[in-house]
């Protein structure tokens, strides 16, 4: 540990009790990279309703779910809320956890808000990215991926056309037929296009006042949606996989979806076996996977048994999302050395498996990963639905577990290693299993206060990846001289 690490690390103990120093401590704390992120559900519900509000969508007040106009009888027009209080905290309560009672069906309330304002939210990719890239800046992270449907209804309809097979290569055979699944590609950069002008007007990137999210490097991640029909999904993945190779901004694909539905269940298999043989088509594209998001009591014995290690070793996931219910899993030891053999990260939102899943504290696998020297990021799922930031999960991390801060310095720094961003890494080696030591070329430089040798600069300028995770460590210098000292 350096004297300005040992001097953070005391100032972090010295305030462990005091909630408001705290809270400024972990929001400057630099915090890597957002790897796990749906972009709709990562909007403030405030900005979502000012957003239906300019578009004059209306509300279904039964249900609470955002309609487009004209609004007719039992509805009532998303512009009220600026000056009806209770209607703007029934729609504040309706899409996100707010004031959700304990003990209620959180993973229902949950998951159902992204339907109440969906309506809103496929319309605008670059204004939403233009909130929650600011706010990942904000954060003092550096980079972000974050989810979306590519080509959705396109996606849904040429699954149609084409229908299933479970012959998977004659049925992805069927969906290049004709040049049908590059219209789609087509189609999804185009959206891509849209949003990136969206984006860059509403965050004024080029003028002189740009937002902060314009300096933030940023990749889509495809979302897969996991209960649908399996040529549905196929589709979904057969594209996102193919975006991934065509279009530097697409970087992998993800299953979305409840886990615990049936038809995500039936076909859990099916899915991880579509994953594996596309991942021989497209062998350039990443893939992380929604896996174990699941308890025992949410679904029967039989199905808390295999998912995460049939994303590893079946799909071949890089990473994996929650996966919670690792210790329930048959051979459970056995998945872990994979994991950390092979690198592959857990991706943990604290708060959204203690609200969906009822999971916190001991119960969760955080610290059996850990033990397994398998690594993980921190991230935040749905920030907006869960009414949280990244420090917030920073924080709970700390708290509930002990953390020192070195170790909440290396789960930032994981959260850029394992991050799919092209390059090569700032570090040498297996980081998780060495500890972080600068590769060779920069070896003995001190981002802040040296500047990069020729050589280094050259990996900086190279590597994409190298760059931002050079910037979090000049940060870094910077979080600790102002910490170290104010003790
Ligand atoms: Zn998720």
């Amino acid at each position: 540990m350096t004297a300005l690490e040992a001097g953070t690390a005391a100032y972090l103990d010295a305030l462990r009790d005091d909630p408001r120093l705290l809270r400024g401590f972990f929001r400057h704390l630099p915090k890597g990279g957002e790897l796990h992120n749906h972009l709709s559900g990562a909007v403030s519900t405030e900005y979502l309703i000012e957003l239906a509000a300019e578009d004059g969508m209306c509300v279904d007040t039964a249900t609470m779910t955002a309609v487009a106009p004209p609004c007719g009888a039992g509805t009532r027009p998303a512009a009220d809320a600026r000056t009806d209080r209770a209607f703007h905290d029934a729609l504040v309560r309706a899409w996100s956890m707010q004031d959700f009672p304990p003990g209620g069906n959180g993973h229902d309330h949950f998951f159902d808000a992204f339907g109440k304002f969906g309506e809103v939210t496929w319309r605008h990719r670059g204004k939403l990215l233009a909130e929650v890239a600011d706010d990942v800046a904000a954060q003092n992270q550096f980079f972000l991926e974050t989810m979306v449907s590519p080509a959705s209804d396109g996606a849904r309809k040429l699954a149609a056309e084409v229908g299933w097979d479970a012959d998977l290569a004659r049925l992805h055979g069927r969906l290049t037929a004709g040049g049908k699944l590059d219209e789609l590609v087509t189609e999804a950069r185009a959206e891509a296009d849209d949003a990136d002008t969206e984006f860059r007007t509403a965050a004024r990137c080029g003028t002189n006042r740009p937002r902060p999210g314009c300096r933030l490097p940023v990749r889509w991640i495809s979302q897969v949606s996991r209960g649908s029909s399996p040529e549905r999904v196929f589709t979904q993945m057969a594209l996102g996989m193919r975006l991934a190779e065509r279009d530097p901004r697409f970087v992998a694909i993800n299953l979305v979806q409840p886990e615990d539905w049936d038809s995500s269940l039936d076909n859990y298999s099916l899915q991880m076996r579509m994953v594996k043989y596309l991942r021989g088509v497209y062998p350039k594209a990443r893939v992380t996977l929604h896996a174990g998001e699941l308890w025992p009591g949410l679904v029967k014995p039989a199905d808390l048994k295999f998912h995460i290690k049939e994303a590893v070793d079946i799909a071949g996931a890089e990473r994996i999302g929650h996966g919670v219910d690792l210790v329930h899993e048959d051979d459970w030891q056995r998945t872990a050395r994979t994991m950390a053999a092979r690198e592959i990260a857990v991706e943990v939102p604290f708060t959204s498996n203690a609200q969906i899943l009822g999971v916190r504290g001991d119960d969760h696998p955080f610290e059996t990963y850990r033990a397994h020297g398998v690594p993980v990021v921190l991230a935040t799922d749905d920030p907006g639905i869960s009414r949280i930031d990244i420090s917030h999960e920073y924080e709970y991390a700390a708290r509930t577990y002990g953390l020192s801060y070195p170790e909440l310095k290396d789960l930032a720094r994981a959260s850029l290693e394992y991050a799919f961003l092209p390059g090569t890494s700032l570090w040498r080696g297996n980081p998780t299993r060495d500890g972080y030591r600068m590769t060779p070329v920069c070896r003995g430089l001190h981002p802040g206060l040296t500047e990069p040798t020729a050589e280094c600069r050259r990996l900086l300028t190279s590597s994409p990846k190298a760059a931002v995770q050079w910037r979090q460590e000049t940060a870094f210098h910077h979080f600790e001289r102002t910490f170290s000292t104010t003790l």
